[in-house]
């Protein structure tokens, strides 16, 4: 009897079965715009498919022009588009997989001047203004869609799946706000769900009945105006009459000012939206957003929630997540830490999308760890993300590999970051590492700081410096005071006052106030409850509140924090794009004065001085703590001409501490591995 028998049963859908629950929802990755990269999606999809995952649905692919998220995007307009796409759903069926095409028309979030929508009204989030669709030109994106349908299935797609949901095109026409029509596409919730009717009509009209149809509706739009959830029933019913196969869940809107993925949303936080709509429908529905664990997935299912769930990030991290689940290798996931990092990030910066965890995502056939067959003695020195992902890269190849951690645990800047309120996600990193170690047979010696000579002695092939940072200090009088304390001093426990100045306001700055903000030993992971609260999310599910939005209600911090940074530049500008803007706005929530421009003077007993504006100020703190950045440590590296035994490697932060991220670490570790 398996640990997971709902996840891992199949389920019928009369004329098609999927081998089971795990749907991996749809994520862009930059590799389906161009024919040309199809080989690399075939194998990203293929991988995923021999993992064991039951359906999958590719990135968005518009129906026509105006449909483009951006320029030149992805289309399924031709036969030779069709048969392009066959590269991909061949290595897919190969493994057994099922997938989807998602047919996405961006409306008014198409990043392009011919954009359209329901009404000429502009997203806070694009520059460009929609024009209004005319009656001839929505019915003739209808038979788009349908021809789009039809194309997917000679290109030997399992299905489609409509894109509906996060404030796209269909889902602009069914809001009240962005649809302010007269005729016959407007008005009441009949009206305005005309469209995405006929379109599902005019689909299933075109593929015949043998073909999936998944329509991804919005179960709770987290926008001012937004559906009620009798409206959204109302509309899922309407769809599940037009012939959909199976619903999905669509969270809240691209321009929602209410965090709908990003890592401190808590897990399965939106699945109660799910089982309302479950309840008065009967083709199957997907459950959505924040689930990236089997327990989670099991419970959602056994608790009659859902009858699939959606996972797209933590199958980027761990394509074999579905096998491992099969075979009691749960302790193996590779877990999606909801960072957005390499993922969402790189899509809205127009790059190909990877994963800070996996950097083998998207670049299968270009990251390929083979077995060595001249297995080297290598010593990896510093056992953070970077040094554990070389370690176990290149055990897992057949090196004979010794990790050298001088801390009594392994970790580095994870164990800091993990501490941080809605980071919790972070500590599965390091569980996964642990396990990998013990798993590919790295020799792991803890405790241990190590020197050249030791180095030298033992005798290695090789030596991959590791050895990550240490926190920038501040050189400004008064800053070795006891009241000046570093990030990591922070983080570890070190009593903090009640108000507080933070020095820099990069990402460890915007952590770290974070954490201050909160009573030290306050629950983690912050239950659901508190955080709808936090967020003014309905706690209903079956919610009669427009959009699902309820006012906020924010807890008082328990400290007074001034963040500081020298730059004029808006603070928190080189946060991550698609979670940026939820650090920010956590911070002005509770009141966190922000101060740019700023020159830092002095310490003294009165608190920190800094010249503003040309004007000296004393901030009256008690506690100065400093985000200043890092400093590499390196010194464990020859001197260049040096001549050493062991040839020498250098990675992550000890190569570089300026804008040191994990992403890099991981991937330095991984590129280097795979080349020994
Ligand atoms: P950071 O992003 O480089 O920020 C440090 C800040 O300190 C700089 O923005 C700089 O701003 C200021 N600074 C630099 N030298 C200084 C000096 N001598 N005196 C006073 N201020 C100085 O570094 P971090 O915040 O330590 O983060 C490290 C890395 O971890 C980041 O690059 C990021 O990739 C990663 N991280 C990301 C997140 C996230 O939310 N995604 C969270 C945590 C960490 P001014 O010069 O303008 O004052
Ligand atoms: Fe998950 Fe971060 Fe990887 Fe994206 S980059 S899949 S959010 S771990």
């Amino acid at each position: 009897m398996s640990d997971y028998p709902h996840l891992l049963e199949p389920l019928n859908l009369g004329f098609t079965q999927l081998k089971n629950r795990v749907v991996m929802g749809s994520m862009h990755t930059k590799l389906e715009d161009r024919f040309y990269h199809y080989p690399k999606l075939a194998a990203y999809f293929a991988e995923r498919a021999k993992g064991g995952v039951g359906l999958m649905i590719t990135g968005g692919v518009s129906p026509n022009r105006a449909g483009w998220l951006l320029p030149m995007g992805g289309t399924m307009n031709t036969m030779g588009d069709a048969l392009n796409h066959r590269l991909v759903t061949h290595a897919v069926h190969r493994h057994g997989g099922k997938i989807l095409l998602q047919i996405l028309h961006a409306g008014r979030y198409g990043y392009h001047p011919f954009s359209v929508s329901a009404s000429p009204i502009k997203s806070a989030i694009n520059p460009f203004k929609p024009r209004q669709m005319s009656d001839s030109e929505i019915l003739s994106t209808i038979k788009d869609f349908a021809r789009c349908a039809k194309l997917a299935k000679l290109g030997g797609y399992d299905g489609v799946e409509i894109m509906g949901s996060e404030g796209y095109l269909l889902n602009q026409f069914i809001s009240r706000t962005v649809n302010q029509r007269t005729d016959r596409w407007g008005g009441d919730v009949e009206g305005r769900m005309r469209f995405p009717v006929e379109i599902v009509k005019a689909v299933r009209a075109a593929v015949g009945e043998k073909f999936i149809i998944c329509y991804r509706l919005s179960l709770i739009d987290l926008v001012h105006n937004g559906n009620t959830m009798d409206e959204v029933v109302t509309i899922a019913k309407a769809l599940e009459k037009a012939g959909i196969t199976l619903l999905n869940t669509g969270i809240g809107w691209h321009e929602a000012r209410v965090p709908t993925i990003v890592t401190s949303v808590p897990r399965a936080a939106f699945v109660g939206v799910t089982a309302e709509v479950r309840k008065h429908i009967s083709v199957p529905i997907i459950a959505s957003n924040r689930i990236n664990m089997p327990d989670t997935a099991e419970k959602i299912l056994a608790d009659g929630q859902a009858d699939l769930v959606s996972m797209a990030r933590p199958l980027l991290a761990d394509p074999d997540w579905v096998n491992k689940v099969a075979t009691r290798r749960v302790d193996e996931i590779n877990t999606c830490i909801a960072c957005n990092q390499a993922c969402l990030d790189h899509a809205f910066n127009n790059q190909r999308v990877t994963c800070l965890v996996n950097p083998r995502a998207c670049y299968e056939t270009e990251l390929v760890y083979v077995k060595t067959r001249k297995p080297r003695r290598i010593a990896v020195v510093g056992g953070g993300v970077a040094g554990m992902s070389a370690a176990t890269v290149a055990a897992s190849r057949g090196h004979e590999v010794t990790l050298f951690e001088a801390q009594a645990d392994i970790g580095g800047q994870f164990n800091l970051a993990r501490v941080v309120p809605g980071k919790e996600e972070f500590h599965e990193t390091i569980r996964y590492f642990r396990k990998m170690i013990e798993k590919t047979g790295v020799e792991l010696r803890l405790n241990t700081s190590v020197s050249r000579e030791d180095m030298e002695k033992q005798g290695f092939d090789d030596v991959i410096v590791a050895t990550g940072v240490v926190p920038r200090q501040l050189k400004i009088d008064g800053a070795n005071l006891p009241q000046v304390l570093s990030y990591a001093d922070v983080l570890k426990g070190a009593p903090v006052g009640h108000r507080v100045a933070v020095i820099g306001a990069g990402g460890i700055g915007f952590d770290v106030s974070e954490f201050l903000l909160h009573p030290a030993g306050q629950p983690q992971p912050q239950p659901l409850a508190d955080w709808e609260r936090e967020w003014g999310i309905d706690p209903n599910p079956n919610y009669s509140t427009e959009g699902g939005l309820v006012r906020a209600q924010v807890q008082p911090p328990v400290r007074e924090i001034f963040l500081l940074q020298r730059k004029t530049t808006s603070l928190g500008a080189g946060l991550g794009k698609t979670s940026g803007w939820v650090h920010r706005a956590q911070l002005n929530k509770h009141h966190v004065r922000m101060l740019r421009g700023v020159s830092y003077e002095r310490v003294t007993s009165e608190g920190l001085w800094i010249i503003v504006d040309g004007q000296e100020q004393l901030l009256r703190v008690d506690t100065v703590v400093v985000c200043a950045g890092q400093e590499s440590v390196r010194e464990l590296m020859p001197a260049e001409g040096e001549t050493t035994g062991a040839k020498y490697h250098l990675i992550g932060g000890a190569a570089l501490a300026a804008e040191l991220d994990a992403k890099r670490a991981i991937r330095e570790g991984a590129e280097l591995a795979a080349r020994l």
